[in-house]
């Protein structure tokens, strides 16, 4: 029996009850003769709480205070989890991610992990104990400060120390089943799937679904490390996220992964740009020196009377304000008339491996949402995934038309939620 890295996000230890529960079941493990590392979230919604105290005290925060602070939730949850194994008679010792040896960059609230050098969590395996360690922070190579990975980042944390320590597998334990067809939150009748490619992972992630970070897979994926997300209220088999199918899983990759959605975007529409070879660079240039990522891009047909086209692209809600005044500061350099900003829009996609091959699948994502009166803005292709722009109040009902369309509808059991607010 191998080492196995367990991680458990916040709607799993979300109060003392559920801090125990967890607790019996990383004991489980250990009797069964793995060596366990326990990565853990912050209780609940206290990261989220711990955003809104620090916006009360000033609106702007200091990066390395924000960072001190939030990585207090984690510490919490870490100790109470200790302490409960070891009230069931078992040892166990917590680690913040620094104590763990998990170094990053100097970024504050979005830090990049640059190495793992877990040799406190070794040490203490070779001892006997259970390791837990807090998820979601570091400590910068340069500066020796405490940095976090940006939020949801303890998958990452879970991910890397399993590539640096070896292990077998890294489960990540959340409050649903595993990964499904669609969000079980708009779809009850998604379907949990068994095996999914990494690559078709990453696309899920990307678009939107929530269940694991696009960061954390892409990692899994760089070392080779299996996931299985499962959930911690139940003691069903989950998702496994590999390579290949693992073990006697015969399970064949599917043509259709997916539905995900994404209502985090924005569009900003750069109206009345000259049609001359210059001006995308202009313009994205000065999205890109603020920061600033961006996702899809349409350029418009120019009307000839004018030779003056629009340009729209999508990007987080939250940059909007940043790339809105940047582009303004260079009205002047790029030469645009106007700009229109439009945050009530939302993105659906399709994602499959069976795209490649299945030329039938694209026709018939336009039919479900023709049928389903869903008018599309943007369309963008990659060579597994197809999204589109609709408006917002339109998306839980196109992704629900989409999953029915192509068969993915389960007949049995609703997908369960087992907690968690979604926030
Ligand atoms: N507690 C952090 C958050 O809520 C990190 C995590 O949960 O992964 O974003
Ligand atoms: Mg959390």
């Amino acid at each position: 029996m191998g080492l196995v890295v367990q991680k458990y996000g916040g709607s799993s230890v979300a109060d003392a009850e559920g801090i125990k529960r967890v607790a019996k079941r990383i004991v489980e493990a250990k009797k069964n003769g793995h060596q366990v590392v326990v990565v853990v979230s912050a209780m609940g919604d206290t990261t989220d709480e711990l955003i809104d105290l620090a916006e009360q005290v000033s609106p702007m925060p200091a990066g390395r205070e924000f960072d001190m602070l939030l990585t207090a939730g984690e510490r919490i949850s870490m100790a109470l989890l200790a302490m409960a194994i070891k009230n069931l008679g078992h040892e166990a010792q917590s680690f913040t991610g620094s104590q763990a040896g998990v170094i990053t960059d100097s970024v504050h609230n979005k830090a990049r992990i640059i190495d793992v050098t877990p040799g406190r969590i070794r040490e203490s395996l070779d001892k006997g104990n259970i390791a837990i360690v807090a998820g979601f922070q570091g400590v910068s190579q340069d500066k020796k400060d405490i940095t976090t990975l940006g939020r949801g980042g303890s998958d990452t944390t879970a991910v890397a120390l399993a590539a640096a320590l070896d292990a077998e597998v890294c489960e990540i334990y959340t409050d649903v089943d595993g990964v499904f067809t669609a969000d079980p939150r708009v779809v009850k009748k998604a379907r949990k799937i068994d095996w999914i490619a990494f690559e078709d992972m990453l696309e899920l992630a990307a678009s939107g679904s929530k269940v694991l970070l696009h960061r954390c897979v892409e990692y899994a994926r760089r070392y080779n490390i299996p996931i299985h997300v499962r959930s911690s209220f139940s003691g069903l088999q989950g998702t496994w996220v590999s390579s290949e199918p693992i073990g006697d899983r015969k399970v064949e990759q599917a043509i259709i992964s997916g539905v995900a959605h994404d209502t985090s975007e924005a569009k900003v529409t750069v109206v009345g740009v000259p049609d001359k070879p210059g001006e995308a660079a202009a313009i994205f240039r000065t999205i890109s020196n603020a920061e600033i990522n961006i996702d899809m891009i349409v350029q418009n047909v120019s009307a000839a009377s004018t030779g003056l086209t629009d340009i729209s692209f999508t990007l987080p809600k939250a940059e909007g304000r940043k790339a809105i005044d940047a582009l303004e500061r260079n009205k002047e350099g790029i030469g645009f008339d106007s700009l229109r900003y439009d945050d009530q829009i939302g993105k659906i996609s399709l994602v499959g491996a069976g795209m490649k091959t299945n030329p039938g699948v694209t026709a018939d994502f336009f039919t479900a949402l023709s049928d389903a009166g869903v008018n599309i803005e943007l369309i963008s292709t990659s060579e597994i995934r197809i999204s589109v722009v609709t408006r917002a109040d339109d998306v839980n009902e196109a992704v629900r038309a989409v999953h029915t369309a192509f068969g993915l509808d389960s007949d049995s059991d609703e997908a369960v939620v087992y907690g968690g607010t979604g926030r």
